[in-house]
């Protein structure tokens, strides 16, 4: 592995963490320092201009919509040109929960609506009918990432994708975006990079191999190059989820 250190930006690391969702940044930086490359962790909060150059990975956690209320309005204004800009330079900004539902147009709740920081084109919404709740699965289609992702899912807002753009996945077990359409989170972005999911758990200690493609796309390496960890667990755990579920 080349002299390498990923760095990453927690967006609203305090606001936007539900279901521990910051644990997702804990397994990049294991699994960093488990291959040798260096891990550079740095937060911005509300009112914090943050430079589009200078990290490799934009996370921002789930969040409950009196915490996203708070963020919104910040990330579509203060950070928003900063995030374009770092997707268009094939950074990866990575959401999870009520961070994708601010990646897209904005967020619909009764009378109000939160702005989205425009990423991709998406739109959320509250709707009539019960939360969309328990354990999901999904099937990807990712060049050199994991077939399949396993996770839990806890929303009200129920997010709708725009014609041109592409889920994350194709829900297996589950609800994913709105419980309709099939289709679980977006990826999109000029370079594919921006990645959104309902999944939390948090997702990353569940799925490695979805950590490792986010870690080898941000530092622009084939997934294939990251020296292999043992995750012989993981593996196994896998194999018999999808043997139960019959696939
Ligand atoms: N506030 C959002 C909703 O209820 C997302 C909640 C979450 O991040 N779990 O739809």
């Amino acid at each position: 592995m080349p002299d390498r250190t990923l760095r990453v930006c927690a967006l609203y690391p305090d606001l936007m963490n539900i279901y521990a969702d910051r644990g997702n940044l804990t397994v990049f930086e294991r699994r960093c320092a488990w291959r040798g490359i260096g891990f550079e962790l740095s937060g911005a909060g509300i009112g914090d201009a943050i430079d589009p150059g200078a990290h490799d990975l934009f996370y921002i956690g789930g969040g409950q919509d009196r915490d996203q209320a708070l963020c919104a309005r910040d990330l579509a204004s203060v950070k928003r040109d900063a995030l374009h800009a770092a997707a268009g330079r094939g950074a990866v900004v990575f959401a999870v929960c009520g961070g994708l539902q601010l990646l897209g147009h904005g967020y619909e709740l009764g009378e109000e609506r939160l702005p989205g920081v425009g990423l991709v084109d998406l739109d959320t919404r509250r709707e009539e009918g019960p939360r969309l709740l328990g354990n999901i699965a999904i099937a990807l289609d990712l060049p050199g990432g994991p077939e399949r992702l396993a996770g839990f899912e806890n929303h009200a807002g129920r997010t709708y994708l725009g014609a041109g753009e592409a889920p994350l996945g194709r829900v297996i077990r589950g609800n994913g975006n709105n419980g309709a359409d099939g289709g679980e989170g977006v990826r999109g972005g000029p370079h594919g990079t921006v990645i959104g999911t309902y999944m939390h758990g948090p997702l990353l200690p569940k799925n490695t191999a979805f950590a490792d493609w986010l870690t080898a796309t941000a530092l622009g390496v084939a997934p294939g190059y990251l020296p292999a960890l043992d995750d012989e667990l993981e593996a196994a755990a896998h194999a018999e989820a999808a043997r139960a579920a019959g696939l």
